[in-house]
């Protein structure tokens, strides 16, 4: 019968971890036009290393220990992977008299006596003006699929920490795979343009980029009012929304609890692929059933 043809496919996909809330959220998922994919943690491994740290006139030393002083209670991506290096430096690390995250922007606080901002270029760009040569090195660091985060000190630009987050392994193999399928596929991310594209490039998908979180949102309803069925694909540990938002909202790799309780369906194993998996189970078994 139908309901045991679903429940079969239910449980074929949790052996594989393709986990789906229920049989609606099977058949919908078949039903896919447009996917819509996080980048950091979703098409990258989420785990950002520093490759550069760039002093304008400071010590990068400086620039390093500052940076690590702002995100000590972070627990972004970007966080980590300048608290690691700081580590491995074991470089001292000011005590901070206050700190704040600015959502898609970076963080402010005060160390030691410092006002201190550390974020993304445009955001930085908007409170202290990049001369040409701190933009140009920085859209160089960019063209390299790196992120860089620029750290202001009392209203002077005083540093850049690059960071690179490696491609999954399947991630061009599985935007294919999505791609092949009949399905758009397009990149929502909060970081620079240039990164983001030098990145896209890699996979062939379309790429928006800069985006705050509740522009992610709009855009993923943007979407659907244009006539796509859309799957939001994320991490959530900021597009809870969104993932709420789109026709089907999977999780992806190391989920938070927020995303997997948002979420209509999760993928396990950190595989892109996964997903275009996700929508031939449920075509193959709608095929069956009618
Ligand atoms: P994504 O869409 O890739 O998850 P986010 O919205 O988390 O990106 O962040 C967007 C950009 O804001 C980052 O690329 C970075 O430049 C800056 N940023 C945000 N939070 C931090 C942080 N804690 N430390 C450094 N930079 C940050
Ligand atoms: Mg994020």
């Amino acid at each position: 019968s139908t309901p045991a043809a679903i429940a079969a496919s239910l449980s074929a996909g949790a052996r594989r971890g393709l986990l789906l809330k229920g049989g609606a959220v099977l058949e919908n998922v078949g039903k896919i036009t447009a996917a819509a994919f996080d980048k950091t943690g979703t098409l990258t491994e989420g785990k950002p290393r520093v490759t550069d740290v760039v002093g304008f006139g400071r010590a990068e030393n400086e620039v390093l220990g500052l940076a690590a002083a702002l995100e000590q209670g972070s627990s972004h991506p970007l966080a980590r992977a300048i608290l690691q290096r700081a580590g491995e430096l074991k470089l001292p690390i000011p005590g901070i008299a206050t700190v704040k995250a600015i959502g898609g922007k970076g963080l402010e606080g005060v160390v030691g006596t410092a006002d201190v901002f550390l974020g993304s270029p445009q955001a930085a760009n908007d409170r202290v003006p990049m001369s040409p040569e701190q933009n140009t090195r920085i859209a160089a660091l960019n063209d390299e699929g790196k992120t860089v985060s620029v750290l202001i000190a009392d209203n002077a630009i005083v540093g850049a920490i690059a960071m690179r987050d490696e491609p999954r392994p399947d991630a061009a193999a599985g935007v294919k795979a999505l791609t092949d399928a009949g399905i758009h596929v397009v990149m929502l991310t909060g970081d620079n343009r240039r990164t983001a594209e030098a990145i896209g490039r890699q996979f062939g998908m379309e790429v928006r980029a800069e985006l705050l979180p509740e522009d992610k949102q709009r855009i993923v309803g943007e979407l659907k009012t244009s006539g796509f069925n859309v799957a939001k694909i994320g991490d959530g540990i900021n597009d809870a929304p969104a993932l709420a938002a789109a026709d089907v909202g999977i999780a992806m790799g190391g989920g938070t609890d927020v995303a997997l309780e948002t979420a209509d369906a999760a993928v396990l194993h950190g595989r892109v692929g996964d997903v275009a998996a996700m929508v031939n189970l449920s075509r193959s078994t709608m095929r069956n059933i009618f």
